[in-house]
């Protein structure tokens, strides 16, 4: 992997420009990120509108790089993608996903979930149920207690094997879930041909959802058709009561979002858990 960096770093510099050059320091930096454990998960909790508590967690990766400080995963992931670090880093979020939820046995409900995100270049290597059953055998965590996370953009290269991959994962007892739902261009035909458990109603429904009557109809219908086809519905981005009282007035079951909490580190989440009831 190193050799190949060099080469493509040589084969750039003819035509270098300063945002290659960027590109290429922050993939090297990135080389290094896992073993100078530069990196951290942090949690954000999915509250019930029915009790208040916790139902499931979602785990978010965080960079914290030694000059320039935390690095929004927006901005370091598609680097991880593109170089193919990112298979080696999933592997170590998987593992410490799991770890910790099995750590947490004694301060959630049984049921709480753990989700991960999973990425379109992980969609694409086929040892990905291999490896993620080795996960849950070496860490002895219940398989229903992981959740995987999907975008619309995660499976539209190649649909029929993203199905069969969550197909396995589903027959594991892994429970899967459609992220970002709403802002790709073929959702409705990826309900019908894929095994969900939940739909997570993106962000941008939610943000207007008090004065935006348009928004408000999305989010009705979303909520609707997802309970028709079986499944439990999460909003993201969850940050005002008002929000709050109109997704639980429409059924939505959980919500995320800083109304709750902004994901935190491990320390943060397990002081967070012992206040449940959080609403
Ligand atoms: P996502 O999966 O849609 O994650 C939700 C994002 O919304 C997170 O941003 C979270 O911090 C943010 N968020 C949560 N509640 C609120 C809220 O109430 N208001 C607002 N404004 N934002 C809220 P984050 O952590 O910066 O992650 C950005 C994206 O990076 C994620 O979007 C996901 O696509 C990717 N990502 C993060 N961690 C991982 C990871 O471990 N693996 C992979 N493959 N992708 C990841
Ligand atoms: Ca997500
Ligand atoms: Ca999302
Ligand atoms: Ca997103």
């Amino acid at each position: 992997a190193k050799r190949n960096g060099r080469q493509s770093y040589r084969h750039y510099s003819a035509e270098m420009n300063a945002q290659v050059t960027a590109r290429t320091m922050l993939r090297e930096s990135l080389m290094y990120a896992l073993e100078k454990e530069q990196f951290e998960l942090v949690f954000q909790p999915q509250v019930s509108t029915l009790d208040g508590r916790i139902h499931g967690i979602e785990a978010l990766l965080r960079w914290h790089h030694p000059t320039a400080g935390t690095i929004s995963p927006a901005v370091f992931i598609p680097v991880l993608e593109d170089s193919g670090l990112i298979v080696e880093v999933s592997l170590w979020i998987l593992r410490t996903a799991c770890a910790q939820r099995m750590a947490w046995a004694d301060i959630l409900d049984d049921s709480v979930t753990m989700a991960v995100n999973l990425s379109a270049r992980q969609f694409s290597d086929e040892l990905i149920c291999k490896h993620i059953q080795d996960v849950i055998s070496d860490t002895g965590m219940p398989a229903h207690w992981l959740e995987v996370e999907v975008t619309e953009s995660t499976v539209i290269e190649d649909i029929d094997k993203g199905r069969r991959i969550l197909e396995d994962l589903h027959k594991l007892g892994i429970r899967t879930a459609m992220d970002d739902f709403g802002t790709g261009y073929s959702a409705l035909a990826y309900l019908k041909q894929l095994p969900l458990d939940v739909l997570k109603i993106d962000r941008l429904f939610v943000a207007n959802l008090a004065n935006d009557t348009k928004d408000q109809a999305i989010a009705r219908a979303i909520i609707g058709l997802a309970h028709e086809l079986g499944m439990t519905l999460v909003a993201e981005g969850v940050e005002t009561h008002e929000q709050y009282g109109l997704l639980s007035s429409m059924g939505c079951e959980l919500i995320q979002g800083y109304l709750f909490s902004r994901p935190i580190p491990a320390i943060d989440f397990a002081k967070l858990a012992l206040g449940q009831p959080l609403m």
